[in-house]
């Protein structure tokens, strides 16, 4: 069975620890190698690489970073159809999905190409007599990056192209549950120029991602995940110093009201609901639709869901693939018995291709009417292919309802009305708004991120955010005199002035 390892100053390192934890492929339903899970001493193996890389890496000029961002750029292109199979093979989905994810990770390379001009300072000449100000954005030094399984590729590039086209080092923990891309990754950004200890990346669970919170030389720590993670995270990295962002999870609603064009609401809401499996941190998990079209809404989205098909990631007539463990998989269905003994009605149930399916990770798509605030299925974050429906009237309950939800990551609207639009991406508490889109995921030179429970910190991911994220600003008031002229000498206690 292969072993996966730890990436080190530019090599696949066994490292320290001995314990390991298996990775299956989820659509046999079976292991397929072992990764390593590191501890404290492997840790500071990745720091002390991280460290002596930095010291270079930090001074190298611009264009030369950027000139590195554009050979990764192409290698990733010219890669994308085997790393979208690495996904596939440990995460699921299906491969055009997987390939989808790594394209828009790649658009934030692309973003990062750009480093030159987007680490510009701001410069005011003569703010005083023969007095300049300006602003620099410098790196923190080594940073760190946790992340979640449900995208092994996109995730982590919101992260570590921008933190190292900034001069940073990067340390990367990936998930334990498809840990084989993000060593892919890092192999390939060497290939394409980056110094051997700019990444690295470690492998583990708790035992590792405690070490980082706790080691003094990790700066920054961005996150993505569940959200009591999250919440940890972010209450460590800041007792300890450290600059966080800490991006939790979700419960995304869609709002159909009465005007909306129906089919294509229902078209966007089955894709979006079980797209990669609901595995995904913007997949739309409960629709409120307005009562008046209710009825014939569930009736369009059923025939959708009905139809779907499932099987492995790996062929081409699927279109949606497993989910990613058994125990996720058992868990996401065990809402499906408790919605219907809560009183919802059970329109697709999903549960029915288990057994056809096995031994792989499956389930099927269900669609749950009649759902209510109170249900389990609507309380938790499910994170499975489950779409719940509950019935309101107009937009003013709609939007009292989603805002009364304490994550806050993405919220659609489908309407044909621009005034109830504006109207609601204004008083909608979330993040990220959709219009007549279902997963309103920003692209590379925006900035992702959620409120309430769905982010802790105050900065989102990649844009102008990141940038910010991964730089100290530094404020430099500078004076040049002439040669002994009599205005540079004297003492003055007074509070400098300006004028
Ligand atoms: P998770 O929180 O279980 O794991 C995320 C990372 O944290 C992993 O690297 C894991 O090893 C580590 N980890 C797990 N438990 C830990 C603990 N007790 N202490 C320290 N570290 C720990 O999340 P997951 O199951 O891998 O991913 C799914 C979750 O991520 C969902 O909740 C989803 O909504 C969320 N997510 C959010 C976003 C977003 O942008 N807000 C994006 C993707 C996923």
């Amino acid at each position: 069975m292969d072993e996966i390892l730890h990436f080190i100053a530019g090599k696949r390192v066994a490292g320290v620890s001995r314990r390991t934890s298996l990775v299956y492929d989820p659509s046999k339903g079976e292991a397929v190698a072992s990764v390593v899970l590191g501890c404290k001493a492997d840790l500071d193996l990745a720091v002390d690489a991280s460290l002596k890389a930095y010291e270079t890496w930090r001074e190298s000029s611009l264009s030369k970073r950027a000139q590195i961002l554009f050979t990764y750029r192409e290698l990733l292109e010219r890669h994308i159809g085997e790393l979208a199979e690495m996904i596939t093979t440990q995460h699921g989905k299906v491969l055009s999905d997987a390939e989808g994810e790594v394209r828009r990770g790649l658009e934030v390379v692309e973003f990062a190409c750009g480093i030159p001009h987007l680490l510009k300072g701001e410069l005011s000449d003569s703010v005083s007599r023969s007095v300049d100000a300006y602003s620099l954005r410098q790196p923190l030094g080594v940073v760190a990056g946790v992340t979640p399984f449900n995208f092994p590729a996109m995730v982590p590039m919101w992260m570590f192209p921008l933190a190292i086209a900034c001069g940073n080092a990067f340390v990367l923990k990936p998930s334990e549950k498809d840990p084989s891309l993000a060593v892919r990754l890092a192999e390939l950004f060497m290939e394409a120029g980056l110094p051997e200890g700019v990444f690295n990346v470690v492998h583990g669970d708790k035992e590792m991602v405690d070490a980082i919170l706790l080691h003094p030389e990790i700066k920054a720590v961005s996150f993505v995940g569940s959200t009591p993670v999250a919440k940890y995270i972010y209450q460590r990295s800041a007792e300890n110093g450290k600059r966080v962002q800490a991006l939790g999870g979700a419960k995304n609603h869609m709002f159909v009201a009465s005007d909306a064009d129906l089919s294509a609401a229902a078209d966007a809401a089955v894709s979006a609901a079980y797209g990669s499996a609901g595995e995904r941190c913007m997949a739309i998990s409960v629709v409120v639709v307005d009562d008046l079209v209710a009825d014939e809404f569930v009736n369009l989205v059923a025939e959708r869901t009905k139809n779907l098909r499932v099987g492995s990631g790996l062929d081409p007539n699927s279109e949606m693939g497993p989910l990613v463990t058994k125990e996720h998989r058992d868990k996401v269905a065990s809402y499906v018995d408790g919605a219907s003994m809560e009183g919802a009605r059970v329109v697709v149930d999903g549960r029915e291709v288990i057994d056809q399916l096995s031994p792989g990770f499956y389930l099927g798509p269900s669609l749950i009417d009649g759902v209510t605030k109170e249900m389990k299925v609507y309380r938790d974050e499910i994170f499975g292919p489950v779409l719940s429906v509950v019935r309101v009237s107009g937009v003013d309950e709609a939007v009292r309802f989603i805002n009364s939800n304490p994550y806050a990551n993405g919220a659609a609207i489908f309407t044909r009305s621009g005034y109830l639009a504006r109207r609601f991406k204004r008083e909608i508490d979330a993040g990220m708004v959709g219009i007549n889109v279902p997963i309103p995921v920003p692209v590379a030179y925006f900035s992702f991120g959620g409120s309430k429970d769905s982010l802790f910190g105050d900065t989102h991911m990649h844009g102008m955010e990141g940038v910010r994220f991964f730089t100290r600003l530094k404020a430099v008031t500078e004076r040049w005199f002439e040669e002994d002229s009599s205005a540079s000498r004297g003492v003055n206690l007074n509070f400098p002035g300006t004028r």
